[in-house]
């Protein structure tokens, strides 16, 4: 465990490298419990660093067995090795070669972190600061250096060895029986992309030919058997890298592109140069085992760490402040991609609900920080929904401002300037600013700012004069350590529609035409009069989502039906829905509060029967609109006094009416939809099959017997497991007898897949019943259960924290115990998914009162503990620090 690293690190405080890395000759001698790691590092000052520095390696757990310093032994009293850190303090002032041994032990390393065993694979993750525990380095991304790697391994063991770059020379050890492989990587990067695989995996192999003709060998590696299932990856990563070369003019640069899908990972996947390692999940599909999400999660992930290749490798990071330089853009990329392998309009309205459910509720809580933080204890805990999501969210805002064209230029321009470089949000807005020539000074805040905008519209139209104003406040709330902030850039796509439909032009009363409907607000308080509107329009306001910002607007509930029936933005469609829902829910969660009765709107259930029946729209669309807000976007809504079990009563009640409202509509689409046709994961077939579960679970959401017969059927019937689990997933929200039966089956079906008994484990501790939490705890001993393994911990205790409100949120507390007891059980093994548990507590605050104190108490317990990593420490610390 660390605990070097207790002192915060600071944006401000940023130096740039005493040394650098000129090439670095890698020699690793795989053994289970004793791997031994001979590193050859060609050193030199940096002309732009301080002159006469000491030589300061970082390590982590590391064992130094020797060192030679331009091929001589160092004397002992001229160096200082710990297992943290290697030091020379009079280095000679030249460039000089350092070799190091130092002997890990794979086995041993149940962080996954390093060099670790996922089963017999030896296989490394080196991001962020992995590769300090594989030899001692400056492990920071702006030194960049060219890796030659000589991989060692006994023959049986492990038939494949697999490293950055293209294969240079492999052959037999004379006179033993291991073999070897000499990888080389012409490309400078930065050690957090260093990998190595090996171990005995079978492969399925394919070729790209890129725009300018060149042949890459492609190759997915799986466990041995399992080599149908990573078929359609493979197409997933072909599309990817002609969609790369199509949109942003981005060539693949090696002459082979690998992934390696591994069983025990982290997180989902990894972008190492040329051998992207992967956690099987995101690899691995088949009709009877990967649901339609399934196969979508791995089309985006496979063409998101494929993107990197640009977005993070030939152009990285500077330091790890600079993370959504990366990550934010990729995620953009990788939305922008589904958008056109799929359906733009679902897209956005799934990326915006991703958002809202994480990111919004992460600035709302103890955790917010800005997309660029400026301190950190522990990097790994920046993995965050803020970072990622809404970092793509200001790309997507530059896109807004500059239009297509202008993106473009100022993305071509950031490819030129920076190639080979490690580069900070500075730079990349700077291409922008020179691309385009606009100022994006203000622009900046969105970077360095937490929190999310709040924005409040008025409209009011005056006929007699034909114009229609606009009266637009903007207020972003305090956040730890931020209580004060600077208005924000916020480009708002506007339309006015009039009562026939039509979008009005937007002409301001200057004479100006509002270029592409986008109004850009740049101050606390505005007003923008629009002339030539006879008639009072309703605006539809932030179309597309084009800005990560809470809206509300003086439009009745009539505005939002016509919206929702008349918008030519599809996604205002679905979102004149969504708050026309969150309305309804509210008042009622406020009126079983105060033991009120709850109301109905017949309103509501019109629109959505009119959205069903339209045959114009895709499924996929309609099931979105047709799916009501979440029990978290409820409790975000509300803020604070948060009662989780008067959002699942108002929730389940509203679902009940309209299924029973829309029942001879909804059974109409379900058998239209039942599908005859072989499975296909493509998008349309994913829609239908979408749209048809929607209807059974609204049906089956008073609990009709019929419609729990028609899940029975479905379940036992279906040939895929989109189907199958949509089937028992609805069965699972209800105490009847055919739920338990449809859970053993499902066992006895799968027990030998390990990726489809986590959708088993998953399922049970979704189930929102008081007997859930003995369920888990009594899961926690099956069988098939590990700690050792993420996707199993993840499965679980995971899916129980975060997809379970009511159950978690238990009035007693003891949803939160579970979740302290497994943190502190779990912190020892494997910080990184330890503090991503605890993440679950991002929302304690907003709590009711008994609640609030119930999870305090947890939080405090943890704090408490004797010895915890600096993962969870800087979480729990952060969550419970006055605001
Ligand atoms: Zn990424």
């Amino acid at each position: 465990m660390r605990t070097d690293q207790d002192q915060p690190v600071r944006l401000a405080d940023y130096q740039p490298p005493a040394w650098l890395v000129e090439t670095v000759e890698l020699d690793v001698s795989l053994h289970a419990t004793e791997t031994r790691v001979r590193a050859t590092l060609r050193l030199k000052p940096n002309p732009d660093a301080p002159a006469a520095a000491p030589l300061a390696l970082d390590g982590d757990e590391l064992t130094l067995t020797s060192i030679k310093l331009d091929g001589a032994p160092l004397a002992a009293d001229s160096y200082a090795a710990t297992p943290e850190r290697l030091s020379i303090a009079q280095p000679p002032q030249r460039p000089f070669v350092l070799e190091i041994e130092t002997l890990v032990d794979p086995t041993a390393n149940t962080q996954l972190s390093g060099l670790y065993r996922a089963g017999d694979t030896h296989c490394t993750q080196c991001e962020a600061e992995g590769f300090r525990r594989i030899t001692y380095f400056p492990d920071r991304p702006d030194v960049m250096a060219v890796y030659t790697t000589r991989v060692e391994a006994e023959k049986a063991e492990a038939p494949v060895l697999l490293a950055n770059g293209n294969l240079v020379e492999a052959g037999d050890v004379a006179g033993t029986t291991r073999h070897y492989a000499v990888w080389h990587d012409p490309f400078p990067k930065p050690s957090y992309l260093f990998a190595l695989v090996g171990g005995a995996l079978g492969h399925v192999a394919d070729e790209f030919v890129t725009m300018s003709g060149r042949r890459i060998a492609l190759r997915i590696y799986v466990e041995p058997g399992k080599e149908s299932r990573a078929g359609f990856a493979m197409d997933a990563l072909k599309r990817a890298m002609r969609w790369d070369e199509e949109a942003f003019g981005r060539e693949y640069d090696l002459d082979i592109f690998m992934i390696v899908a591994v069983s025990a990972f982290n997180m989902g996947a990894m972008e190492n140069k040329g051998l992207n390692v992967f956690n099987d999940k995101y690899v691995l599909a088949s009709p009877e085992t990967a649901t339609d999400e399934d196969y979508a999660n791995i089309d985006g992930i496979i063409a998101h760490e494929y993107f990197h290749n640009w977005t993070g490798n030939r152009i990285t990071c500077r330091d790890w402040f600079q993370l959504c330089l990366k990550e934010g853009l990729t995620v953009f990329r990788d939305q922008e991609y589904t958008a056109d392998q799929r359906s733009r309009a679902v897209e956005r309205i799934a990326d915006v609900r991703v958002l809202r459910a994480h990111q919004f509720a992460e600035d709302a809580g103890p955790l917010a920080h800005p997309v660029r933080p400026e301190v950190y204890r522990e990097i790994n805990n920046f993995y965050t929904p803020t970072v990622y999501e809404k970092g793509a969210e200001i790309v997507r805002m530059l896109r807004v401002l500059l239009g297509d064209a202008g993106f473009r230029a100022g993305m071509d321009l950031y490819f030129t300037r920076h190639d080979g470089q490690a580069a900070t949000v500075e730079q990349f807005i700077a291409c922008f600013t020179d691309a385009a020539g606009i100022d994006l000074e203000q622009f900046m805040h969105w970077y360095r700012q937490a929190g999310t905008p709040e924005v409040a519209v008025t409209l009011s139209h005056d006929a007699k004069a034909a114009t229609c104003t606009l009266e637009i406040v903007q207020m972003l709330p305090p956040t730890p350590g931020q209580p004060v902030k600077e208005p924000l850039v916020i480009p708002v796509v506007l339309g006015l529609v009039a009562p026939d439909g039509r979008d009005l032009p937007l002409r301001l009363a200057d004479g100006r035409e509002l270029a592409r409907g986008v109004l850009v607000l740049s101050r606390p308080a505005e007003t923008f009069v629009f002339t030539g509107i006879s008639e009072r329009p309703v605006a539809s306001l932030n179309r597309g989502f084009s800005a990560p910002i809470r809206l509300t607007a003086n439009l009745n509930a009539d505005d939002l039906r016509f919206l929702a029936a008349h918008d030519s933005d599809a996604f205002n469609r679905w979102q004149a829905l969504q708050t026309l829902a969150l309305t309804l829910l509210i008042d009622n969660v406020k009126a079983l509060r105060a033991g009120q009765p709850m109301r109905t709107d017949a309103g509501l259930v019109e629109a959505l029967g009119a959205i069903l029946a339209d045959a114009t729209l895709e499924p996929a669309f309609v099931a979105r609109a047709l799916t009501l807000p979440t029990e978290s976007d409820v409790a975000r809504e509300l803020g604070r006094d948060v009662d989780p079990d008067a959002i699942f009563a108002a929730r389940n009640a509203l679902r009940a009416s309209v299924g029973d409202a829309l029942g001879p509509a909804l059974r109409d689409i379900y058998r239209r939809l039942a599908d005859r046709a072989p499975y296909s994961p493509d998008a349309a077939g994913a829609g239908r099959r979408s749209l048809k579960n929607v209807a059974l679970d609204l049906l089956a959401a008073s609990g009709s017997s019929a419609a729990i017969a028609l899940a029975t059927r479905q379940y036992h019937s279906a040939d895929n497991m989109t189907d199958r689990m949509a089937a028992i997933t609805t069965l699972s929200l209800h105490p009847v007898r055919e739920r338990q039966a449809a859970i053993d089956d499902f066992y006895r079906r799968y027990q030998a897949d390990a990726l489809v008994i986590d959708k088993w484990f998953a399922l049970q501790a979704a189930i929102p019943e008081a007997g859930t939490l003995g369920r888990v705890q009594e899961l926690m001993r099956h069988p098939a259960f590990s700690l050792g393994n993420p996707n199993r911990v993840r499965s679980l205790v995971g899916a129980f924290t975060q997809m379970n409100q009511t159950q978690f949120n238990r009035a007693d507390g003891a949803g939160y115990a579970l979740l302290a007891d497994t943190v502190l059980a779990l912190d020892a093994r494997n910080p990184q998914v330890a503090s991503r548990l605890m993440t679950a507590f991002k929302s304690w605050r907003a709590l009711e009162p008994g609640r609030r104190a119930k999870a305090e108490t947890e939080l405090r317990r943890i704090a408490a503990a004797p010895s915890l990593s600096t993962d969870v420490r800087d979480i729990v610390e952060r969550s419970l620090a006055d605001t």
